[in-house]
């Protein structure tokens, strides 16, 4: 237990506080879940497959979300009840069977999003120079989850592969999206981007490097 004389070390405190916030977004998942009628996994398996015109295998879903396959495959039926998403068989795919967001799903997220969620007015509240830190340092730990197996390899720039971090001298605008062929600043680095093509392992490092000591 802490006291004022004892405090436990930082990597705990930062914990709790992480889980602090994850309570709240919790808390936020259910109230705009419940609004749309479906419970948090569902609308996090319509967010995941936003974007995604392939769609996804039940493996990958489940993967995704940190959970088992058999409450993936729960939920993506209740989905398929309520016409939110369909299966698509793609023959040319290892994957055989995928899942796809359609248009009423599509409708159901956008109708979801009118009002800021409460992490969404809490990061509001920070100044742009923090919120610009918060986002590089969220980068880095996404990225150490992803890069010990701890999760998928999520769609960010820094394991894209028209990532170039640091090709320009402007600071504003020091990094190159070779998808668009545009450059952009530190603030606007993505973390589920839908253009995203993962690149290969040691591409993947050396770009993180390039990130890193820019
Ligand atoms: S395609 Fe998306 S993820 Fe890839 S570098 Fe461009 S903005 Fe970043």
């Amino acid at each position: 237990m802490e006291t004022p004389k004892n405090p436990t070390s930082i990597n705990h405190r930062i914990r709790e506080g992480l889980s602090r916030l994850a309570m709240a977004m919790r808390a936020d998942d259910w109230n705009r879940a419940k609004t749309s009628g479906l419970n948090p996994t569902q609308l996090a398996i319509l967010e995941l497959l936003e974007g995604r015109k392939d769609g996804l295998g039940v493996k990958e879903i489940a993967a995704n979300l940190g959970v088992a396959q058999p409450t993936a495959t729960d939920s993506i039926a209740a989905l398929e009840r309520k016409g939110l998403v369909e299966k698509q068989s793609a023959a040319t795919d290892k994957r055989g069977v995928t899942v796809g967001i359609n248009s009423e799903g599509l409708s159901m997220l956008e109708a979801g999003r009118s009002q800021p969620s409460i992490a969404e007015q809490t990061v509001g509240a920070l100044a742009d120079r923090e919120q610009e830190d918060l986002l590089i340092t969220l980068v880095k730990m996404i990225r150490h989850l992803q890069e010990n197996d701890a999760i998928p390899i999520q769609r960010m720039c820094a394991s894209c592969r028209y990532f170039a971090p640091f090709a320009h001298s402007d600071a504003a605008q020091p990094h190159h999206c070779n998808f668009v062929d545009a450059a952009f600043g530190q603030r606007d680095i993505r973390i589920d981007c839908r253009e995203h093509e993962p690149a290969d392992p040691a591409s993947r490092a050396a770009t993180w490097d390039a990130f890193q000591q820019g």
